[in-house]
């Protein structure tokens, strides 16, 4: 961010204002993480700060502290409008397109307040006043560390503040294991563990509260759902809606199946296909040159990272399958 938007927005943050954090459609970690790690630090500058999701997220993330003031548009819709309403400036993290919020975008694009996105993802659209962007960051929560350090704000990072954002950075890291792991991301880790980041426990809220459920369908997709085709380094996994019926699924569930298929000797594009709230989500990741963001732009109306990207499809889970394999020969 250039020194006069800096400043700009340094100035505008410097009284009290109606702040509104929105984060994208099925929040992750980094996600809720950075949400939640700016909301605690505005609401200590006294500013009035309402996060809105566009829906649901997992269960292991509602421990995150300001958690239980996060209204959901999907639920509460209303009390969501009427925030985006009164709000002076909105902060759009972890996403830079408002498709990637749905109909809370129609809401958010209406409104006269400043935007902020702060945001890693490629491709950003142009709807932002002011942008944090850097596609080179781990995660959104090391840009909102960014952010407060630009603000002069370092000392104000507290164990709430630090709790969300090394939440954010382990999530979206792989547990500091993707080639987006620099050493920048170790020495902000050592800060927030310094300012109070319960690391271990973090680790044990975030993997370590696993239904039955959950790991038995992790199972299940192992042994009976893993497709391999050697010849393409590929391998992917689907679930439809009978199965994650049939082992309890609840959100989050089904959230790093795709990483496994990543783990196969000699597989370097994986792929996980789950008919959910009747439509295809799609999750593709990759090691080295192959770039999922593009496959999912192209191809399954989506986007994210070079490595790791998502996406939607309109049609069956069994002709999403076809599609896909199809398009491996012509890709391959
Ligand atoms: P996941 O597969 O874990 O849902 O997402 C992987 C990455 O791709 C995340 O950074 C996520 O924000 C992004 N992503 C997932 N689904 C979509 C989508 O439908 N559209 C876009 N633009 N990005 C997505
Ligand atoms: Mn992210």
């Amino acid at each position: 961010m250039k020194v006069n938007k800096v400043l700009e927005i340094k100035a505008h943050l410097s009284k009290p204002k109606h702040i509104v954090i929105v984060t994208h459609w099925s929040p992750d970690g980094d996600a809720m993480g950075s949400s939640l790690g700016l909301y605690n630090y505005l609401i200590k500058k006294k500013h009035k700060v309402t996060v809105i999701t566009p829906n649901d997220y997992p269960a292991f993330l509602f421990w995150l502290p300001g958690n239980k003031n996060v209204i959901n548009f999907s639920i509460k819709a209303s009390a969501a409008k009427t925030a985006v309403k009164k709000a002076e400036i909105i902060f759009c993290l972890d996403f830079n397109s408002l498709k990637r919020i749905n109909a809370l975008g129609d809401e958010v694009g209406k409104s006269k307040a400043l935007k902020c996105m702060i945001d890693h993802h490629l491709q950003p659209d142009n709807f932002a006043d002011f942008m944090l962007h850097d596609i080179q960051a781990c995660s959104t929560c090391e840009l909102i560390y960014d952010f407060i350090e630009l603000m002069g704000d370092k000392k104000l990072i507290d164990k709430n503040i630090s709790n969300c954002l090394y939440t954010g950075i382990m999530t979206d890291t792989g547990s500091f294991r993707f080639p987006s792991t620099k050493s920048k991301t170790h020495r902000i880790i050592a800060d927030l563990i310094d300012a109070g980041a319960q690391n271990s426990e973090i680790h044990n809220r975030i993997y370590d509260g696993n239904t039955e459920g959950k790991i038995r369908l992790l199972g299940y997709c192992l042994a009976e759902k893993l497709t391999v085709f050697k010849e393409y380094g590929t391998a992917f996994f689907s679930l439809s809606s009978d199965e994650l019926q049939h082992f309890n699924y609840k959100k989050g569930d089904t959230e790093g199946i795709v990483n496994y298929a990543l783990s196969i000797e000699g597989i370097y594009f994986s792929a996980f296909f789950v008919e959910r709230d009747g439509e295809i989500k799609t999750s593709f990741r990759s090691k080295g040159d192959f770039d999922v963001n593009l496959f999912a732009r192209q191809h399954f109306n989506g986007g994210g990272h070079a490595n790791a990207a998502g996406g939607m499809s309109d049609l069956s889970l069994d002709e999403t399958i076809i599609k896909f394999v199809a398009l491996l020969s012509k890709t391959f």
